[in-house]
């Protein structure tokens, strides 16, 4: 047995490596992405019951489900955008699944989108971060904590005003910056969505989608707990289901951290 997988299992046993879930809970109730009228809506997460112990399966407990790709905690894959859709292996069921494992990084900016909900991560915020804690590392998930997914009231989550939603997110130059100069697997949010609320006035539209899947990289949305972890140190697990062609799916994203 290779011995850094015989330590981890010691380590994990031992309570000296610790799994955080970085997963919200997928319901009815799961809150999704409004996107303007013209297009077609995703249809919330629904879940209804095949038998339960009874006249319907009287050994067995199942239900089925039915949900968007991209409802709750989940992962984008390239394909999902028009500048990913003629990469090589840019669908959930063909990218390698070494890539569903990798190192995280966890830029907290919560104090600045407690002032303000459309905080926009820059480069130059990133480089101050990387003052601290050193140079982001390839094939390394960037990890935006904002601590939004502590809004518990759907609405709030949200946040859709009359001109639309105001939620943190990435200005268009710091997604071309992690994706160019820093090589990353991708980035993740505690939003509904990788893009900030704002991103539609954006140029162009939706610039972290654009550009993060358009260079072949993931997207993961909806976390939660990112304060459970250090800026370095955590590896991150996102392996979404093997939908062939999938855009995306729900994922159920675990960190291991120390
Ligand atoms: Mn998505």
């Amino acid at each position: 047995m290779s011995q850094v997988l015989s330590e981890l299992v010691a380590e994990l046993n031992a309570g000296r490596l610790r799994v955080v879930d970085l997963t919200q809970p997928l319901s009815p109730q799961t809150p999704l992405l409004p996107l303007p009228p013209q297009w077609n809506n995703t249809p919330a997460f629904r879940i209804w019951e095949l038998s339960r112990y009874d006249e319907r399966g009287p050994a067995w407990y199942w239900n089925a489900f039915e949900t968007g790709e991209h409802t709750g905690t989940h992962f984008d894959a390239p394909v999902h955008w028009i500048s990913g859709k003629d990469l090589p292996d840019n669908s959930v069921d063909r990218i390698l699944p070494k890539k569903f494992i990798g190192p995280a990084c966890v830029i907290d900016v919560t104090a600045e989108v407690e002032k303000d909900p459309d905080y926009l991560l820059s480069p130059e915020r990133v480089r101050i971060w990387e003052q601290q804690h050193g140079r982001i590392v390839a094939d390394a998930w960037v990890l935006l904590r904002t601590s939004w997914s502590k809004r518990a009231d759907p609405k709030e989550y949200i946040n859709v005003k009359e001109d639309g939603p105001h939620t943190p997110g990435w200005t268009p130059e710091c997604s071309a910056f992690l994706a160019k100069e820093r090589d990353v697997l991708g980035v993740g949010v505690e939003t509904v969505g990788t893009d900030a609320g704002r991103a539609a006035t954006f140029n162009p539209p939706f610039a972290n989608h654009y550009i993060m899947h358009g260079s072949g990289r993931f997207g993961l949305a909806g976390l939660c707990n990112l304060d459970q972890l250090p800026p370095t140190g955590a590896v991150v697990i996102a392996a979404p289901l093997k939908i062939v062609n999938g855009s995306g799916s729900p994922v159920r994203v675990i960190a291991i951290t120390p």
